[in-house]
């Protein structure tokens, strides 16, 4: 039999039999089992590290709670939409299913050959139309319950990919926002678009973020940034004359008389000097249609986008009434203006807002001080504002009856004293985009009908399938005669079928409920089910989706909730955001040809290495020299059962240092159980091989006691196996000879733990101390070590200063305390000394929670072998007498060394 494990060996076997055993499924009548997910992978090709060690933590997670008796629910599936098929499919003369189908194909087999323990029962993929005719189901349900909206709006362009993108798909680089796959820099462009209204739940998904204590505060602050709440209040502002435009239609509700502005400092009212509104604003496309230079102006805007207008902007031939000063201020249209943040429009203060002072300096408007820095009692007397605004708060002036109040009373007071001001809360998150002009995506189940507008295909017409591809630099569906012509449900006649495809982020808006009834027929999933199985236990995934995906899947619960579909309203109880994994300082990505293949350095040793390497949230350099280690300790644990079943030499009566080794399996199942819950695998592997080396230690210092060696073994076995599933079967198989580790009970210490820290401190500690005395006496051979108990009454010190540490400690009431009654008692002076040294050893820092004096001597006599073995020496415990009383404490025996 080798005594080397050899990982491609075995997986292929341990696969079979936990595939033979089933032993990943989960019965559908499973109660509350714990739901572990990883976010699903998009199919691009190949699995990269990234999935490794997403589904690394998940599968170690998963299999820990399922050893601890847990029913699991830990499934898979496939994000299988997207452009990027398109686009191999037209760079391979292929078409995105065959190519689609081939890569899940491949990365299913490396995700089974890194041997993951998924319900593969459960397994969805969007792309079929049994998945994607949910998405049209579900667009349906919220296109009645009014989350869904057809505008014509201005959007991003991406000229190379051909498609709309969404906000949060441009990336900010340099002054430039270019695409988020292909770096084209992103256009504008005016389209009738489909939207899901997002913003309706922009104050609960903010709200809410408040209470995901399960999910990292950094996610959550960019989610809270995104959503971009401000308060502030909406200021109503008449315009000295109505405007009507040409074209009927635009304003339904008749000529223009008011424009409502939104800002987040309304005390500095007094300071607007203009008012500008974006141009898409009602009333600069009111005006646009009688007046040409409004015209052209909004014109420009379009084409370029807004932020490539700067502070352009043009005045136009209507004024507005301050309504506090009954001023008339000119109305502009500016593009800096953006017309869905706010109402649209802004009052121009440009002493106190960055902004409207550009716009201001461009346009000589101009510049009013109405808040001075400082306080009420004191205020400084403030440099120009021609240079730069004053953003700050401060002290009114030049505002009336309010001079001499601090801004924050202003507000508060404006806001009460007029019904033009009114208290109000805005946010920057917009709508959700969904319409692309893609092919690789759910077809939008709508038809447009001359007659009838547009009408929802019926339910029993679902799903709208996808025609077949065919190559083409616009959208596909466009050049399909058969795909775009149809009839109108509602009336017969002739009509247009959309030919926009869902962004692929509403197929993994919901997915996670897919899960929980993969196939049933008469709806997306079972309710009851999600309703029980909710919210999902431990989602995992990279931090880079904490925008998009992390925030459509809030929402898309919030909105089924309000449809009735289910009961809860947030999806994830706990959020794991794993980091990344480096190479050479680097992301690893194939256009930078550091990528290190998943297997390239054989399955489990690439998962007990990411899983070992780092904290799951931070990132870790990949060295060869790492991925070593993890591969040395498998080696180390294979070849002690290896030896320990061929050859051991064992001993049945049990000696004191039996119990030690027997204790210290107790402390590590503890600490390794608590890492286990709290993600931190790479302190879960520090244990194990801190563990396997003391045991090889034991196994070299005395023949081992068979049980507690072997139960050391399987101890380990049961251990590593979340991290390492098949070296954890064959330690087991080898050890046990029966059963799957895989089904067994996670390890369970067999005496009381709670003190297992201090314990192990206390060992470390007297170590440490030995070595030091040997060192400085520079004792060559030491003969003869002492370990020096301290006397029992300072264990009581030690209690009674323990139970008191919160307070201020009164010295002469602990000495009544411990004094009371006993004999063996010393005096009080005594007593005092040793409070005195006791406080002051805690002062440093240096007290654990305090073992009893029967405790910490029975632990020393366990652990005197760990001296012995490493000096040398006959080591004895005893108890302090006379003077050494005085020298040895509580946690510190004193030692002497002949
Ligand atoms: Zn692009
Ligand atoms: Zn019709």
């Amino acid at each position: 039999m080798p005594s080397h494990y050899d990982h491609a060996q075995v997986q292929e076997f341990w696969q079979y039999v936990w595939e033979r055993d089933d032993v990943y499924e989960l019965p559908d009548d499973a109660t509350d089992p714990t739901y572990v997910l990883g976010m699903f992978p998009y199919t691009s090709g190949t699995l990269h590290m990234g999935h490794v060690r997403n589904y690394a933590i998940t599968d170690a997670y998963a299999r820990y709670r399922r050893m601890c008796g847990d029913d699991v629910l830990h499934p898979m599936g496939w994000d299988a939409f997207g452009l990027p098929a398109e686009n191999a499919a037209y760079e391979r003369a292929s078409d995105p299913e065959s190519w689609t189908k081939a890569c899940i194909r491949r990365m299913r087999e490396e995700l089974e050959t890194l041997g993951f323990g998924y319900d593969w029962s459960r397994e969805i993929t969007t792309c079929e139309p049994e998945y994607y005719r949910w998405n049209q189901w579900l667009f349906k349900r919220l296109y009645e319950a009014g989350l869904v909206e057809y505008e014509a709006a201005t959007v991003n362009w991406c000229p190379d990919c051909e498609t709309v993108l969404a906000d949060a798909q441009v990336d900010e680089r340099d002054d430039d926002r270019i695409c988020w796959r292909c770096d084209t820099p992103v256009e504008q462009r005016e389209l009738d678009q489909w939207f899901f209204t997002i913003t309706e739940y922009a104050e609960e998904l903010h709200d809410g973020l408040e209470d995901l204590e399960g999910w990292p505060e950094g996610v959550r602050e960019i989610q809270r940034n995104w959503i971009g709440r401000q308060e502030g209040a909406k200021i109503g502002f008449e315009l000295s004359t109505p405007v009507t435009g040409d074209d009927e239609g635009d304003e339904p509700n008749g000529a223009i008389d008011a424009v409502d502005v939104f800002s987040t400092r309304p005390e500095t009212i007094y300071g607007a000097t203009y008012l500008a509104v974006s141009p898409g604003h009602d009333l600069a496309r009111a005006l646009a249609d009688r007046t040409d230079d409004v015209a052209d102006y909004v014109e420009t805007v379009r084409e370029r986008g807004p932020d490539e207008v700067g502070f352009s902007g043009v005045e136009t031939d209507v004024t507005a009434v301050h309504p506090l000063t009954g001023a008339e201020l000119p109305v502009y249209v500016a593009g800096y203006v953006l017309e869905d943040v706010g109402t649209g429009a802004v009052m121009g203060v440009p002493g106190h807002n960055e902004r409207d002072h550009g716009f201001a300096l461009e346009h000589d408007l101009p510049i009013e001080r109405v808040v001075v820095s400082g306080t009420e009692d004191d205020t400084a007397g403030d440099e120009t504002l021609e240079d730069e605004p004053y953003t700050g708060e401060g002290i009114l002036e030049g505002s009336g009856e309010y001079d001499g109040l601090e801004s924050e009373r202003a507000r508060d007071r404006l806001v009460a004293d007029h019904d033009a001001i009114q208290a109000d809360v805005t946010y920057r998150l917009r709508d959700w985009l969904i319409s692309r002009q893609r092919y690789w995506g759910t077809p939008i189940p709508v038809v447009h009908c001359e007659d009838c507008g547009h009408v929802l295909v019926p339910d029993e017409e679902l799903p709208v399938e996808l025609p077949e591809f065919v190559r083409t630099t616009g959208n596909p569906l466009e050049e399909h005669d058969s795909f775009r012509h149809t009839t109108c449900p509602e009336c017969g006649g002739p009509a247009r079928r959309e030919t926009d495809t869902m962004d692929t982020f509403v197929d993994s808006s919901w997915y996670f409920l897919r899960f929980l009834s993969p196939d049933l027929a008469e709806a997306p999933f079972d309710a009851e089910r999600a309703d029980e199985w909710l919210p999902i236990d431990v989602y995992v995934g990279g931090d880079e989706h904490a925008i998009l995906h992390l925030l459509y899947i809030r929402f898309m619960t919030r909105a089924l909730a309000d449809i009735g579909l289910i009961e809860k309203r947030e999806p994830v109880e706990r959020l794991v955001s794993q980091g990344t994994v480096l190479y050479d300082g680097e992301k690893m990505s194939t256009s930078k040809g550091n990528v290190v293949a998943p297997l390239e350095y054989g399955a489990e040793t690439t998962r007990l290495f990411v899983l070992s390497a780092a904290h799951p949230e931070q990132d870790f350099e990949w060295t060869a020299n790492n991925v070593r280690g993890a591969y040395d300790l498998q080696q180390n644990l294979y070849r002690m059962a290896t030896e320990f079943v061929e050859a051991a030499d064992t001993r049945v009566e049990r000696r004191n240092h039996d119990e030690y080794i027997a204790r210290e399996i107790d402390r590590t199942i503890v600490a390794v159980t608590e890492e286990y819950e709290r993600f931190r695998f790479h302190r879960v592997a520090t244990e194990i091989r801190e563990l396997a080396r003391l045991l090889r230690r034991y196994l070299a210092y005395d023949r081992p006691h068979d049980e507690v060696y072997r139960h050391g073994l399987l101890t380990l076995a049961a251990l590593i196996s979340p991290m390492a599933p098949h070296l954890g079967e064959e330690l087991w198989n080898k050890l046990r000879g029966e059963g799957l580790v895989v089904e067994a009970d996670w390890p369970e210490p067999r005496t009381e733990p709670s003190n297992y820290a201090s314990e192990r401190r206390l060992v470390e500690r007297t170590l440490e101390d030995v070595r030091d005395i040997v060192d400085v006496a520079d004792i060559d051979e030491p003969q003869r070590i002492e370990l020096v108990v301290a006397p029992a009454w300072t264990y009581r010190v030690a209690a009674v200063l323990t139970e008191e540490a919160d307070g201020d400690v009164n010295v002469p009431s602990v000495v009544d305390r411990v004094s009371v009654g006993d004999l063996e008692t010393p005096s009080r002076e005594t007593v005092a000394t040793v409070v005195g040294t006791l406080l002051d050893r805690a002062s440093k820092g240096g007290m654990d929670q305090p073992l009893t004096f029967d405790d910490e001597r029975t632990l020393l006599e366990r652990a005197r072998w760990l001296v012995a073995d490493e000096f040398g020496a006959d080591v004895v415990v005893r108890c302090a007498e006379g003077s050494e009383t005085t020298k040895a404490r509580p946690g510190k025996p004193a030692i002497r060394i002949d």
